[in-house]
């Protein structure tokens, strides 16, 4: 198979920069039906922007490029022995070009393999089949929206919803509960594959395996696509909108299937992908492994482009920060408003904030009146010099147990992620004059653009994604959503989203 290689690096490629058409139209209908002028419109439109900068010049969408996850259908007598071989060759080359992050880390050791290669990474499901061609599917689900995958077992009780019982409708108040709790934390609005039934470890992957549908598909089971409607239907009425800032689209697709499971459990499982749904297919002339199909495509409909506008159309009322920040332009901050970042900056994402909480700051960091970017960005090397390659925001609620203790050693002012903190940062934006910025999550290609200049990295034996990279960045666009006098957007919409969701106590 001369030509397996070279498809398989083609269909990671494409996978990790450019959307599916059931997924950019699911989006285009949230651009639509949002209300204009609102951050969560504006969150859209810098997503908008960001897909059509991912394809135009084949950069990931997202920096967080997941857990590769292939399923693969063979023919009887084809070697299943020599695809893995081949698929992990291409991931590690698809990695060395910045097309993936390297994303597997020793869970014993915290190494990071730097190519996206180690025990049992990527993921690789066989079977077989009774057609002439090799079938690979891959889709690439990153940890932000991983983490809010959850798993229920009924009965149970549920917040906001009260008991949910052994029976349909305790599932459709599980599945709710899904959604609500994933907030923004996944870069909504998300996208859910539900497994009914079976036992833990199956049910998960068979949730995941729901990811594979069409997101406009309708299910062939009348009673699970009466429920999936009434989910869509109901979960975009929560209010929790992209990036759970609040707004009307929360869920762009709902899949459900049913499995068997034990008399003695009910399990309802629940994968939760983001809006950077990067899921694509390709058949294989099962001789030569050359493409001879692209799944999830229509080759007679033109990919369109998304964005109508720049990303963000600036008001004129944005506020420009320059750092060092003093306190006294923290404290004039208010939740809402829109910040332009012209400066220095560092990125720290769950190993830097772990290291400073017991360890000095790494030689020629100053990070007083500092801009600290929960990011881990997909970095290239050649000859020396570093680029980024993408450069989004992640989950900063991981941070949580570290934060107010590193706003308050080191004098950082402002802290960039996507998805909120908690209770204990909010205390310490307060106490000691800082704000959380959030990006929009997932636009890696956008936020990229923003940077002018790697100044230097530190602490890089944690890890590409894990150093703390130094950074220069222009007119970087964020929205104030915990200011430093106790306001949360997030603990907002988190209580409002709460009483939406009781309406739903009875079904
Ligand atoms: S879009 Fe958000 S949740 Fe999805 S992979 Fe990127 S950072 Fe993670």
């Amino acid at each position: 198979m001369q030509f397996l290689f070279e498809s398989l690096i083609e269909l990671i490629t494409q996978t990790s920069t450019n959307l599916p058409p059931d997924v950019r139209q699911a989006m285009q209908g949230a651009l639509g039906a949002e209300t204009p002028n609102t951050q969560a419109s504006q969150a859209l439109n810098i997503i908008a922007s960001n897909i059509d900068m991912a394809a135009g010049d084949e950069g990931p969408i997202c920096q967080d490029t997941g857990m590769p996850t292939f399923m693969v259908h063979t023919p009887v007598g084809v070697s299943q022995i020599a695809i893995r071989k081949a698929i992990r060759e291409a991931v590690a080359e698809a990695t060395k070009r910045g097309k993936l992050r390297p994303n597997s880390v020793d869970s014993l050791t915290g190494k990071n393999s730097g190519n996206n290669l180690g025990a049992e990474t990527p993921v690789i499901h066989f079977d077989q089949w009774e057609q002439d061609q090799i079938e690979v599917k891959l889709v690439l689900k990153g940890g932000g929206c991983e983490n809010k995958n959850i798993q229920y077992s009924l009965p149970c009780e549920l917040e906001h919803l009260g008991k949910a019982g052994r029976n349909l409708e305790g599932v459709h108040k599980c599945i709710l509960h899904a959604v609500w709790q994933a907030q923004g934390q996944g870069c909504a609005p998300g996208a859910l594959g539900v497994c009914i039934g079976s036992d833990r470890g199956h049910g998960y992957a068979l949730a995941k395996k729901q990811l594979f549908r069409t997101l406009d598909d309708v299910n062939p089971n009348p009673e699970l696509a009466q429920l999936e409607a009434s989910i869509m239907e109901e979960a975009n009425r929560l209010g929790i909108g992209s990036m759970g800032f609040g707004g009307k689209v929360s869920l762009i697709g709902c899949k459900i299937t049913a499995a068997n499971r034990l008399p003695a459990s009910f399990f309802v499982s629940v994968a939760y992908d983001c809006w950077a749904f990067r899921r694509l297919g390709i058949r294989l002339d099962a001789a030569s492994g050359a493409i001879t199909q692209w799944l999830y495509r229509d080759p007679s409909r033109p990919v369109a482009k998304m964005a109508s506008g720049s990303g963000f159309p600036l008001s004129g009322r944005e506020i420009i920060l320059r750092p060092p920040i003093s306190e006294e332009q923290i404290r004039a901050l208010k939740v809402g408003d829109v910040v332009l970042i012209t400066g220095e900056c560092y990125t720290g994402r769950d190993a830097v904030h772990a290291h400073l909480v017991k360890n000095p700051l790494p030689e020629g960091v100053d990070l007083r009146g500092a801009v600290l970017y929960h990011c881990g960005p997909v970095m290239l090397n050649h000859n020396g010099v570093w680029s980024v390659k993408a450069a989004g925001p992640t989950t900063s609620s991981r941070e949580e147990p570290y934060q107010a203790d590193i706003i308050k050693n080191f004098g950082v002012r402002a802290v960039i992620g996507k998805g909120g903190m908690g209770k204990k940062t909010l205390a310490a934006l307060q106490e000691h004059g800082a704000v959380y910025l959030n990006a929009i999550g997932g636009a890696a290609q956008y936020y990229a653009r923003a940077i002018d200049k790697v100044l230097g990295v530190s602490l890089l034996d944690f890890g590409i994604p894990e150093a703390m990279w130094h950074l220069h960045v222009h007119d970087f666009v964020a929205i104030v959503t915990m200011d430093a006098h106790g306001n949360s957007l997030h603990a907002n919409v988190e209580k409002e989203t709460g009483k939406q969701l009781e309406q739903f106590q009875t079904i």
